[in-house]
């Protein structure tokens, strides 16, 4: 079964980018919006994974959560930080691997599409901020996407953190999609302490 969304549908994006245009002056209002969307793909992307469990997962992260320096490939298999773990990527490969999935990462929006289209994963987990969650939506509608907003950073683009416990409760969900499935969307942060910071100094 294909998945099914209504991003797929070129004037839906373009009625969202006319509403967040009206919305833009109202202080908060449009990430709000962005916020309900991405519970609503969230949703979707559940109740897909119910019936077509995912073995391959593209995650796409700030390139700030990658220690400065670090020249590892991991945009090709996350190995080398299975056994370094000197950034939170070492923690993420661990929770991948204790789930048995094959993770890719992509930081910029256009490599990471361009994976999307050319490795065609089953999943994409996406955590970044709210315009690119939007761009992603609309670049590549046809791949499920479990998305998360990033939480707000003291400087932009610094030390940005990844919520690993809700990376935890998407790859449960979907790679044992026997368990129960929430009635209502996760929540886009826990506010759980689990959060570890890139430690770019
Ligand atoms: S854990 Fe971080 S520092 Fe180590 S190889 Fe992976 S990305 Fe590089």
């Amino acid at each position: 079964m294909k998945f099914q969304s209504p991003w797929q549908q070129n004037s839906f994006g373009q009625f969202i980018l006319v509403i967040r245009r009206l919305m833009r002056p109202f202080g908060n209002l449009e990430n709000f919006l962005i916020e309900k969307l991405t519970l609503a793909q969230n949703q979707r992307v559940i109740q897909y994974l119910k019936n077509n469990p995912a073995s391959s997962l593209l995650l796409i992260l700030p390139r700030c959560v990658k220690k400065t320096g670090c020249r590892a490939d991991v945009q090709n298999g996350l190995e080398e930080c299975l056994h370094c773990n000197q950034c939170v990527l070492g923690d993420v490969a661990l929770l991948c691997e204790s789930y048995g999935i094959d993770a890719l990462v992509a930081f910029r929006s256009h490599i990471a599409f361009e994976m999307a289209r050319t490795r065609n994963p089953d999943l994409i987990i996406a955590t970044a901020c709210h315009d690119r969650l939007i761009k992603a939506l609309r670049a590549v509608p046809d791949c499920p996407a479990l998305l998360a907003p990033l939480p707000p950073m003291p400087l932009v683009c610094r030390n940005a953190g990844v919520d690993l416990q809700w990376l935890d409760k998407q790859l449960s969900l979907v790679c044992r999609p026997e368990d129960t499935v929430p009635a209502e969307p996760m929540p886009i942060h826990s506010n759980l302490p689990k959060v570890r910071a890139a430690k770019n100094s």
